[in-house]
């Protein structure tokens, strides 16, 4: 966006192109397994086709339709464009850490640009992926606040990301042989719990056993949330033990109304209640983000009163992750100083609550925040 006008909220491009209302193309992972067949019964055709084309899609990570020879010729262009219709782009791949890390820019149909990382570890490979083309959350420090929401994602779109990056490990294009995607984060682009109906289909469809889902454990996701109360409630209610990660970056309302605007809505007191009944029922522990940002929130009496804060509600419950800040160009946050982030680290062990540093993987290609969408 170097070349748009300067303001206090820069245009975001994709407004720029000619844009109806029209909904993102209907796929077979925005549609339960019955709701599939229904839909190519409605079209005339047989309904048990709807189980093989998900066979394709979800095991044998196939998105060719000429490799889908079980399919009759006649029929295999209707069955492909009634259920896996062409839904993404992939305008850049950024690659770091060897090759094991890799951040995908995606055109949507519509011209809106999300990003998904994909980060390989020596036993696990992690999908990082947005849930929305922008975010209206805007959260000064993040690279994706400063240009508002464009639009929801559908649970197709969501899915297709962890799926584009399935079909690269089943190719061996990353490197450390075949794989499988193990972890996925809902820490892309975009307010996942703002996102909440197709968000929870896309976890439902990753959930689901293969061929109707991709077959992994609601224990590999996490939700990450800015602390949207009433979503965080029915998400304890779901019944799928996902993790929670609630995005609190200040232990204080007057500071966090600054860092994290919703909490105007909600109070740092609500926000952590709901995180805590989420761990009481669901038995999953809850993930706190915190971004250390220099001279802001990362004062030793600050890791004091969080640890305060969540020793309040109970102990065990909560692991504190704290995320060294990346800079977004023109911003006033900064990254914190290594010894206030260790000093940080040891006021939060010695209140008992468990606490490590994000690993900085990627930061060369801005992996984690929205900085690659923002300068197209
Ligand atoms: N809307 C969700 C997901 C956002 S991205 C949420 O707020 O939780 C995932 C994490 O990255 C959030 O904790 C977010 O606050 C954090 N984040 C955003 N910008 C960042 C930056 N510049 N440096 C470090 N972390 C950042």
């Amino acid at each position: 966006m170097s070349d748009q006008p300067e303001g206090p909220r820069q245009l975001p491009l994709v407004l720029a192109e000619p844009r109806g209302r029209k909904k993102p193309p209907r796929h077979l992972a925005d549609l339960t397994p019955g709701e599939r067949k229904d839909l190519l019964v409605e079209m005339g055709l047989p309904g048990f086709r709807a189980k093989q084309v998900a066979t394709h899609y979800f095991s044998r990570l196939v998105d060719d339709p000429e490799q889908m020879t079980d399919l009759p010729a006649a029929q295999r262009g209707e069955l492909v464009e009634a259920l896996l219709p062409h839904l993404m782009t992939p305008l850049r791949v950024l690659e770091a850490d060897k090759g094991t890390t890799r951040k995908t820019l995606w055109k949507l149909f519509d011209g809106a640009l999300v990003e998904s990382v994909l980060m390989r570890y020596p036993n696990r490979t992690t999908m990082c992926v947005s849930s929305q083309a922008g975010c209206g959350m805007a959260c000064p420090f993040c690279a994706t606040g400063q240009g508002g929401l464009q639009r929801n994602m559908s649970t197709a779109e969501i899915v297709e990301q962890v799926l584009a990056g399935a079909r690269s490990l089943e190719r061996g294009e990353v490197p450390g042989g075949e794989g499988r995607v193990n972890n996925v984060v809902f820490m892309g682009m975009g307010e996942p719990l703002a996102n909440y109906k197709a968000v929870v289909g896309a976890v439902r469809r990753l959930t689901e056993p293969a061929p109707d889902g991709y077959g992994m454990s609601a224990r590999g996701i996490t939700v990450s949330t800015v602390g949207l109360v009433p979503r965080i409630k029915q998400l304890a209610d779901e019944g799928i033990p996902v993790t929670l990660a609630l995005s609190l970056h200040a232990p204080d309302d007057e500071l966090r109304n600054e860092l994290v605007p919703i909490n105007t809505r909600f109070s740092v007191a609500e926000t952590v209640d709901a995180a805590f009944e989420y761990f009481q029922k669901t038995k999953r522990r809850v993930s706190i983000e915190y971004a250390m940002m220099r001279g802001i929130n990362d004062q030793a009496w600050r890791a004091d009163l969080l640890g305060d804060v969540l020793n309040e509600r109970g102990h065990g419950w909560v692991h504190v992750n704290l995320i060294p800040l990346n800079e977004v160009p023109g911003s006033q946050y900064t990254r914190s100083f290594d010894k206030d982030t260790d000093e940080f680290v040891r006021r939060l062990e010695a209140k008992g609550v468990s606490t490590t540093i994000r690993d900085t993987r990627g930061d060369e290609i801005d992996a984690a925040c929205g900085q690659l969408a923002a300068t197209e």
